[in-house]
């Protein structure tokens, strides 16, 4: 018998929960339950994470998680409990299959089948956010190697896995050639350990457009976080409703299956809240802790209830639909129909799929050459010039001033009057071509800079790594 952690949650939470409980039962899942409390009590309890100490050991002893959507109080202090389990427990891949069921369920894409795999841990979701100058706050985007490889890696293995034929990563790597470019990098490295699965790189914006128009181009999505945050929930909306698609959460040892809805407060407590996004999530997670048979069974059956026009009231359309019925009367009737398989809609056939996740394995040290630095300044004045001939004054021998940017367009020397400057500016100080520097010069620049009564607000080191210059020039530069 495997434990499973749940949570109830808020909102509608608990009735979509117990619908899901009553359905993995009578399927014969070999599985018992342990309950924590998580969410709006704690949170309001005086608790900022939404969750206690006593709670985080039981996940981690049981590691599986079934969890039901949470109330994040509004006001400031309270952290995302989604986002705090995610990290914590370094589940880094978030999988969310969003496929069609047409003509049970209105939707413009009557043969919609894709799965979308996000990174879950880095991007500008690790929250580093800082007030610089009264004009100009900053948020971090950090990409690391082993989370691109991480992810990328799972994407082709699930593909393999599962049977599927492409895997296409969508970045913004025209633009940000750094971070993007890097995801972009081990997505081209990886794809060649998979010869079989095609694969493919699509800017971003485009991708998208051409994702909500013609999903059916796509099989399986790989991508950074915040683009695959937006992307899927298009993804749900476009395949019938959100209400529908449930998601995984990996780590290398711990994983948290959900309903990619949230708490729906309006709708809680009147029994009619649509249970299928958290039972899509436990045939998720069923699949993941190899108990296949009642997978299969569930998502038939779940199959047989939507074409026989049984659903609850979201997706309820006259004319297409038969029955409108309650969350807890959806459940009955997925149960009664468990070893019935659907007539119309495709039945499904699970086995344990287990994916070869090799282990990350750093790579030897580049040669790593310090050559200039950019100098952030707070700086109220208005004209280029008088910045870029103030900070002039602040050259060492081997670091001079190269150029003057603001919000990364270059506009000292040669700036157009045109552009709009804030009071916020990047100072490039630079070695020639072939010399490198120590550190002490970048020292010594910043207090050339503070003697010069000019206010430094942080410091980005410029480097050459295997010889090759690893930062992004000023646009215009
Ligand atoms: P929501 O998903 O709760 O609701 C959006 C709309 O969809 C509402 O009209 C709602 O009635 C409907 N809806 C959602 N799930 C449904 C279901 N199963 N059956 C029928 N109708 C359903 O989004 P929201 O209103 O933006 O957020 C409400 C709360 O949920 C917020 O506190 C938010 O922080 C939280 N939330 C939690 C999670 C999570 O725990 N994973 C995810 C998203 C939002």
């Amino acid at each position: 018998m495997k434990k499973i952690t749940i949570a109830k949650g808020d909102g509608i939470g608990p009735e979509i929960m117990d619908a899901t409980l009553r359905i993995m039962k009578a399927s014969g899942a070999n599985i018992e339950t342990e309950e924590i409390e998580v969410g709006e009590k704690v949170y309001l309890s005086g608790n900022t994470s939404g969750i206690s100490a006593e709670s985080w050991e039981v996940i981690r002893r049981n590691k599986v998680f079934l969890k039901a959507p949470i109330t994040t109080p509004q006001g400031g202090g309270y952290k995302s409990l989604n986002v705090t389990t995610r990290k914590m427990l370094g589940l880094y891949a978030n999988v969310r299959p969003c496929k069609s069921f047409y003509p049970f369920v209105q939707t413009k894409h009557s043969n919609m089948d894709i799965v979308i795999i996000r990174e879950n841990e880095e991007d500008l979701y690790a929250g580093i956010e800082h007030q610089q100058t009264d004009e100009v706050v900053q948020c971090l985007k950090l990409i690391s190697r082993p989370g691109c490889e991480k992810i990328i890696r799972y994407a082709f293995e699930y593909a393999k896995q599962y049977g599927r034929k492409k895997v296409t990563c969508f970045t913004k790597d025209n633009i940000m050639k750094q971070t993007d470019g890097l995801f972009h990098q081990v997505f081209d490295e990886i794809a060649k350990e998979y010869p079989q699965i095609e694969n493919e790189h699509w800017i971003i914006d485009i991708g998208a457009a051409k994702m909500a128009d013609t999903p059916e181009a796509f099989d399986v999505i790989v991508t950074l976080n915040l683009y695959g945050d937006v992307l899927s929930d298009v993804a749900a909306q476009i395949a019938g409703s959100v209400g529908l698609a449930g998601s995984s959460n990996i780590g290398e040892e711990c994983s948290m299956f959900e309903a990619i809805h949230g708490s729906a407060p309006r709708r809680a407590g009147q029994n009619v809240a649509n249970p299928s996004g958290l039972i899509q999530g436990a045939i998720l997670l069923l699949n993941h802790i190899g108990e296949n048979i009642p997978a299969e069974k569930i998502q038939n059956a779940w199959l047989s209830t939507i074409e026989e026009g049984i659903h609850t009231y979201d997706i309820f359309k006259e004319g297409i639909s038969k029955r409108k019925v309650s969350t807890s009367e959806f459940a009955d009737e997925v149960i009664a129909r468990l070893g019935q398989t659907p007539k119309t809609l495709k039945e499904v056939k699970y086995d344990n799929k287990v994916l070869d996740l090799k282990s990350y394995k750093r790579k030897p040290q580049a040669i790593k050459e310090l050559v200039g630095v950019d100098v952030f300044m707070h700086w109220p004045g208005l004209d280029p010039e008088e910045l870029g001939n103030k900070v002039s004054l602040g050259q060492t021998d081997k670091l001079k001033l190269s150029m003057i940017s603001n919000r990364g367009i270059k506009v000292f020397p040669g700036g157009m009057r045109e552009t709009f400057c804030t009071d916020h500016w990047r100072c490039r100080f630079k070695t020639d071509e072939e010399s490198v520097i120590d550190y002490k010069e970048i020292l010594q620049i910043i207090t050339n800079a503070h003697s010069l009564n000019l206010d430094v607000i942080k410091t980005e080191n410029l480097y050459k790594f295997d010889g090759k210059l690893a930062f992004s020039l000023g646009q215009g530069q």
